[in-house]
């Protein structure tokens, strides 16, 4: 056998046992969990197939998928991976557990050869599951192959609340901009783009650069293959709003993602995206039905969810909690819509107010739409997704609303506090002045009262420089005054007659003949540091025969 054939053959026995594999029940669906950054909840799970073959042990997906869309049962499988993941959301469901979308990978022979459309109708109809429980992830060139098929299976799907999500982002050759015509409502983005703190700066650029077009195409953002906390912060800080990978968990079978979801386990708290509070929806309408009909809408957005069955009801909820976006109805009895999101506005002027009406008085919501009382007038009937990302949108223009007033805010509070540092700064330069006038003053006093003395004062600084010589020093010797500034023990021979020695400190000599004592008297230290302040030189006169 040729080295060559050994591959063909596997390929060929490979092939054979994966066709086989669903009657064998040697396939089975892991679950691995899609965590939110808003909230650190698990909001669903990726639903990926394990094949464990009686012949060839555990074949990765990498290897069988490939394998089934080559030999024809692709189709197959993907259909019962389809219906697997529907009966485990049923099961779910019955068990008690809270809403939680499994996402189904698509090949795209799905779409090419099948009609993934009626496919995936049928698996939500045979076995009951709520088609807003499904997801399903295509990649690029699923939907590229055939645009115009691709898209038109999608919007089908889309339509009854299935979330498309669009796989492995980033590995294809299309940009977001080519998929903006496509039905979609995520990006998986790829783990290649997943950076982490060490990556250059350049690639965390991109990834903040996907996930702000995506943003702006009303789309969310899931971060695949995320491992490290490194990764995690940096998708957090810039605004992923989901992630999947090992540093949550690996892919589990569905009994592990039910404990997971009761303990509950959820991200640190550190890692959400930071939000002081839940965002809250207010629902005005005087028809129930259609309050629990956008309450069921709206239940897995994780807002916050107020409804009120009329305007003077609305106004109480306002009362009653802070409220990020108001959708009311436009006709009920008592308090009009436009009247009731009149009323919001002046009480609460940062709600972002939506009016949801089957009738359009047009003057009146000329007049709302004008006087800035509204942000959007939508109609009855409504179409879910368009309602879901009007909605999304209001919330997020609150937010950055919001953020600026913050940053406001904190750019006043910056400001102030400025003010008041350089407020004290020129209180303590005045303090310091006065002091050093004070200073000055003082000794300028000090002179003044030396120069007052009768006595000849020579002053020292602590080098032994003479620094200064009193009125009845320069009378007594008017040579002292070139030399000042030069070193007593160079000086006093010639002005005194002898140089003073420093240890001893009454000195007699005469000067002009007549007897003096030289009192040398050290200055006081100054200050904490005891610094040397030089020496004080009186020159007495003595009696004569009192003199030495
Ligand atoms: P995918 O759809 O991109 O699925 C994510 C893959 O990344 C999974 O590999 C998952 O186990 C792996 N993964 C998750 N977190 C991490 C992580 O933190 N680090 C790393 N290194 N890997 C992580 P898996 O299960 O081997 O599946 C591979 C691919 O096979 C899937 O890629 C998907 O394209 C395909 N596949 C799996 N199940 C199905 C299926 O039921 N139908 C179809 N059509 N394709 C499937
Ligand atoms: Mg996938
Ligand atoms: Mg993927």
């Amino acid at each position: 056998m040729s080295a060559e054939c050994v591959p063909a053959l596997r390929e060929q026995q490979l092939g054979a046992a994966l066709c086989q594999a669903i009657a064998r029940d040697e396939l089975r669906l892991l679950y691995q969990p899609q965590v939110s950054l808003e909230s650190g909840e698990i909001v669903g799970v990726e639903a990926l197939m394990r094949w464990t073959s009686a012949e060839f042990g555990e074949v990765s997906p990498g290897e069988f998928i490939p394998l089934a869309e080559r030999c024809g049962c692709m189709n197959t499988i993907g259909a019962w991976s389809l219906r697997q993941a529907c009966l485990q959301t049923v099961a779910w469901q019955s068990a008690g557990l809270r809403p939680l979308r499994i996402a189904v990978n698509i090949s795209p022979v799905q779409f090419r050869q099948g009609d993934l459309a009626r496919d995936v109708q049928a698996a939500l109809i045979e076995t009951g599951a709520d088609p807003s429980d499904l997801g399903i992830e295509v990649t690029e060139t699923a939907l590229m192959s055939d645009p115009g098929r691709a898209k038109a299976a999608l919007r089908e799907l889309r339509a009854i609340g299935v979330q498309i999500s669009l796989d492995d982002f980033g590995t294809g050759a299309s940009s977001l901009s080519a998929l903006q015509s496509m039905p979609i409502d995520m990006v998986n983005v790829d783990r290649t783009f997943v950076p982490d703190v060490t990556a250059s700066p350049e690639s965390v650029s991109v990834t903040r650069a996907i996930i702000t077009m995506a943003h702006g195409m009303q789309l969310r953002v899931l971060a695949e293959g995320v491992e490290t906390e490194g990764q995690l912060s940096l998708l957090a800080a810039n605004g992923c709003d989901q992630i999947q990978g090992h540093y949550f968990s690996r892919p589990v079978p569905a009994g592990q993602i039910e404990a997971m979801v009761r303990e509950p386990k959820v991200l640190p708290a550190r890692y959400l995206r930071r939000r002081e509070r839940q965002r809250t929806l207010l629902l005005v309408d005087d028809e129930e039905n259609i309050l629990s009909a956008l309450k069921r809408l709206f239940r897995r957005e994780g807002y916050q969810i107020v409804t009120a069955g009329g305007g003077e009801e609305g106004l109480q909820r306002l009362a009653e909690q802070p409220v990020d976006v108001i959708v009311s109805d436009q006709r009920m009895p008592g308090m009009s819509g436009i009247e009731f999101l009149r009323r919001a506005k002046a009480l609460y002027p940062d709600t972002v107010r939506l009016t949801l009406s089957g009738f359009t008085e047009l003057q009146s919501i000329i007049d709302a739409v004008n006087e800035g009382a509204i942000y959007k007038f939508l109609t009855k009937p409504w179409d879910d997704n368009l309602l879901r990302s009007h909605v999304a949108e209001a919330f997020r223009l609150k937010e950055l609303a919001d953020e600026n007033k913050r940053l406001t805010a904190q750019v006043a509070h910056a400001n102030a506090e400025l003010e008041a540092l350089s407020l004290r700064l020129s209180g303590l330069l005045e303090a310091q002045r006065e002091q050093s006038d004070l200073l000055a003053a003082s000794a300028a006093g000090a002179r003044k009262m030396l120069d007052d003395l009768p006595l000849a004062v020579l002053g020292l600084d602590p080098e032994g420089l003479i620094a200064y010589a009193n009125r009845a020093a320069v009378q007594l010797l008017p040579q002292v005054l070139d030399a000042i500034g030069g070193m007593a023990d160079d000086v006093f021979p010639a002005l005194l007659g002898q140089r003073l020695p420093e240890a001893s400190p009454t000195v007699d000599l005469r000067i002009e003949g007549r007897a003096y004592r030289a009192l040398t008297q050290p200055m006081d230290p100054a200050g904490a540091a005891g610094q040397e302040r030089g020496r004080l030189v009186l020159l007495v006169p003595q009696q004569d025969g009192e003199a030495v």
